[in-house]
């Protein structure tokens, strides 16, 4: 008999373990006379209490109250068992009774046992932000540290001086590796990123061509966000706005939880399902992923929409977009009603749109109770996030990781491409299979690098295993994006040569190394110049961190940082500094007008922007025409507005009706809104590309020049071997089309008259002065030019058709900052244009 129960209750036991929460209360309380009463009751009171007193209920005495809803329940159970007990006493109990009872009280046992647990899972799963002015309590040990420990490990951590030298242990086979490679970096391990999961050896991690056989469900279950989906849908259930924090990208955020609410439901009623991204890469890519995975075409359930595309449609419930996208869509639906879930997702990349976007949607969240916000982040900064919102819940996703060895080089590089090159191929004549991920500043830098690479794999010959060389930047076209996902085959390996969107934004399965040059492009403004201009800067001790952990999602991996361990000390900041706190708001200024928020100072900013900014932003759409005095918005204002453009690029081309050239504006403004990618310079043609590149010099300079390229290419009926021939990038100059074609469908919308046919070429160049003012450099008498207003020294880029002519007067459409300030894209103008198309900003001489 005696083993009879012990077999039943341990049966039992395990069938109970197997269950879930509302499973457990079912079992547990079946036979007993109060418990069905019982759990009626408390059934009742948990929906009373969560509908009455939750939403008015703060953090502290929320987690009180969950606290306090586990222990009713124990004790709910417990007061049931007593009154039996109580029952029973009077009567003779039966053998089979006795059982029951026994049976009872230790199903109490388990119910209790299980309840904490699935306590403390939820507690470290999900759980309640602190008090202002607490500290958050230590994290699963199980996370990965944040930096500052990183730190704090690497001062009391003798640094190791292991030198780790690429190349093999036995000598022939070192002479062979000396004989292929010239040159090599030398790295120094400082430390090990621990990762969360156990270092296992490599060998036991699955080869890539195993992974690339999973189906697509095998893959989605396989996702570190997976066994969190019903938590999650529960959470957002439960609460208006819920942050999403995790330690680790690449967990299937992005990808996943669109899909999951849209399983849920949250899409009917012909509601979209919203997320956003920074980066128009990663909105295409995304949505192009959960296309795929949906099994429907892209732009019918799962669309995405970026500047100047829109790739949706009627049907489309799971919409991605970039900051900017949604940032303007405001101005069509300040409600965002066609939405029943927002997920602002990258939140920790803090662009400027995704800044706003932060107090624009809290606003919405009031007043529409229906719309669900989710905020995604990989930060770890989450209490701030949280305040923010109200105290919202955090739901944490533990990352997943292995094990990262950091290498620093020994002494800094002075020349980082040709570093990368030779640690690319020092890792492939060396290190066993895994991909690698390196980070660069952008498609120059990228287009250098595959070409240097090239040239070098070409040189070894067939003495090294096949080298895939994939690139990733904004403007790539959607068919080389979709390469870098695929698999590698067998005995190959995968160099990605990658801009900071590899960071976080986009996950490449297999990457097993990392080099990081430690550099990032950067958009940096001087309120006290008003000079905005791109740069390369060295990223931060996060950033640097997020690269490294890229290497850790398959396997133990390296990531080899190409600068000393001294400089990233010394030499890095903790954090990258907000967008918001560092670039022109002029653009942000003037959508937020044209909302109706006109007081800028009180907005609700997670981070205000510094005072100065928002003055300069506000006195320059002033001098624009955009603001009156009073500082509201201008009918010129109002239709500046309509154009995603920079305030500058749009008043040019409003300007351009006036000067009787709107047809030629709207060519220039499209040509330049894909800069850079116009003309092609194979390394083995250059002097042809440069001939090339001059015969469409005009007199005026480089707008005037870049409209010329866009006739002739008309002319020639949109030509692909015209573009071949003349060095010229088809894709590009589709694309100019493009976005030709929409800004001529923005002009017409504002009702501008669309008129050209202007042979002198005066008129083309004021409006673009109407727009550019602010943009003006003379030439002083030493020989170099001055900025007008602020006497800065800047240079004409050697690329522009007026490098060697040195007009008086100019006007630059960017300043990128390389070696000294230079002037992209310069058109010669005359000074006293600047009267008449700026009377507020300049002034005649007296
Ligand atoms: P998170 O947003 O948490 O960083 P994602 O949802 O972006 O993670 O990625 C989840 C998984 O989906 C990753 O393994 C990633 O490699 C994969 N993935 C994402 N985009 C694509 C794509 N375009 N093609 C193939 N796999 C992709
Ligand atoms: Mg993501």
């Amino acid at each position: 008999r005696r083993k009879k129960d012990i077999k039943e209750r341990d049966e039992f036991a395990t069938r109970l373990k197997a269950k879930d929460e509302s499973r457990v209360r079912k079992v547990a309380m079946p036979a007993g006379s109060g418990a069905a009463e019982a759990a009626k009751r408390l059934k009742i009171m948990e929906t009373d209490m969560r509908e009455k007193l939750v939403p008015k209920l703060r953090v502290e005495s929320r987690r009180k109250y969950l606290e306090k809803r586990k222990d009713d329940k124990v004790a709910e159970l417990e007061a049931d068992i007593i009154d039996d007990e109580y029952l029973f006493e009077e009567e003779i109990l039966t053998d089979q009774e006795k059982r029951e009872r026994l049976h009872k009280k230790q199903l109490l046992q388990l119910a209790k046992e299980h309840e904490k647990a699935r306590e403390l899972e939820r507690v470290q799963r999900y759980h309640m932000p602190l008090e202002k002015g607490k500290v958050e309590p230590e994290q699963d040990v199980q996370e990965n540290e944040p930096p500052q420990s990183e730190q704090s490990k690497w001062e009391s951590d003798q640094m190791s001086s292991a030198v780790f030298r690429f190349g093999a242990k036995d000598r022939k086979a070192q002479q062979d590796y000396d004989l292929l490679l010239e040159d090599e970096v030398e790295f120094v391990q400082a430390l090990r990123m621990p990762g969360s999961m156990k270092d296992r050896k490599r060998e036991e991690s699955p080869p890539p061509q195993v992974k690339a056989l999973q189906t697509i469900q095998e893959t989605k279950k396989s996702l570190p966000i997976y066994p969190f989906r019903n938590d999650l849908i529960q959470a957002i259930n439960d609460h208006q706005v819920v942050l999403i924090i995790e330690g680790e990208t690449g967990s299937g955020k992005t990808t996943q939880i669109p899909q999951y609410l849209y399983e849920a439901g949250f899409a009917e009623d012909n509601k979209i399902i919203g997320c956003t991204q920074p980066r128009r890469v990663a909105a295409m890519s995304v949505a192009a992923r959960v296309a795929h995975e949906m099994a429907v075409k892209l732009g019918n359930e799962v669309g995405y929409a970026i500047r100047f595309e829109d790739c949706t449609s009627h049907r489309t419930r799971i919409k991605y977009m970039t900051d900017g996208t949604l940032h303007r869509e405001f101005l069509s639906e300040p409600d965002l009603a066609s939405y029943s879930v927002m997920i602002i997702d990258e939140a920790h990349e803090r662009t400027l749109h995704t800044d706003i976007l932060f107090g624009l949607v809290k606003d919405i969240t009031r007043f529409r109770s229906d719309l669900k916000l989710l905020i995604s982040s990989a930060t770890l900064d989450a209490t701030k996030f949280s305040e923010f919102f109200d105290d919202a819940p955090i739901f944490r996703i533990p990352g997943r990781r292995f094990p990262v060895d950091i290498y620093y080089t020994k002494a800094p590089e002075a020349d980082y491409i040709d570093a990368c090159v030779v640690s690319i191929l020092q890792i492939h004549a060396t290190q066993p299979h895994g991909d690698i991920l390196v980070f660069l500043t952008g498609q120059d830098e990228i287009e250098t690098c595959q070409e240097m690479l090239q040239e070098r794999v070409r040189r070894l010959g067939s003495k090294l295993g096949e080298l895939l060389i994939l690139p990733v930047y904004a403007n790539l076209p959607s068919d080389m994006q979709a390469k870098i996902f695929q698999p590698t085959p067998a005995g190959a390996r995968k160099v990605v040569l990658a801009t900071n969107i590899a960071e976080t934004s986009l996950t490449i399965d297999n990457i097993v190394y990392v080099i990081d040059p430690g550099f990032a492009k950067q958009n940096n403004f001087n309120s006290r110049t008003g000079m905005e201009s791109l740069m390369v800067v060295p990223i931060s001790k996060a950033s640097a961190n997020q690269r490294a952990g890229r290497a850790g999602r398959v396997a133990p991996g390296k990531c080899f940082r190409l600068y000393t361990a001294w400089a990233y000390q010394h030499e890095l900041e903790d954090n990258t500094v907000p967008e918001i706190q560092r670039i022109n708001l002029g653009n942000a200024v003037l959508t937020l007008k044209a909302l109706g928020i006109n007081d800028l100072v009180h907005f609700d900013f997670l981070d205000p922007p510094p005072h100065e900014t928002l003055v300069l932003a506000l006195e320059q759409l002033y001098a624009l025409g955009a603001l009156n005095h009073r500082g509201e918005l201008t009918k010129m204002g109002r239709r500046m507005a309509e154009f995603p453009l920079d305030p500058m690029m749009a008043k040019m081309l409003l300007a351009s009706e006036q000067y009787r050239c709107s047809e030629e504006v709207a060519t220039i403004a499209a040509m330049l809104s894909v800069n850079g990618a116009i003309f092609y310079r194979p390394k083995d043609k250059i002097i042809h590309a440069d001939t090339a590149r001059k015969n469409f010099h005009v007199p005026g300079g480089d707008h005037l020049t870049l409209l010329n390229v866009y006739n002739q290419w008309q002319q020639s009926d949109f030509s692909t071997h015209w573009c071949y021939e003349n060095f010229i990038q088809h894709r590009s100059m589709k694309r100019a089309r493009d976005v030709r074609e929409q800004l001529v469908g923005l002009m017409q919308r504002v009702e501008m008259e669309l008129v050209s046919g202007i042979s002198e070429t005066v008129n083309i160049r004021k409006a673009i002065t109407a727009g550019y003012f602010y943009h003006v450099a003379r030439l002083s008498k030493g020989g170099h030019y001055k900025t007008a207003k602020h006497n800065q020294t800047v240079s004409i880029h050697p690329n522009s058709s007026l490098f060697q002519e040195l007009p008086r007067w100019l006007l630059y459409h960017e300043l990128v900052f390389t070696t000294k300030e230079f002037m992209r894209q310069v058109t010669e103008i005359e000074s006293k244009w600047l009267l008449e198309v700026a009377p507020h900003y300049y002034k005649p001489k007296e």
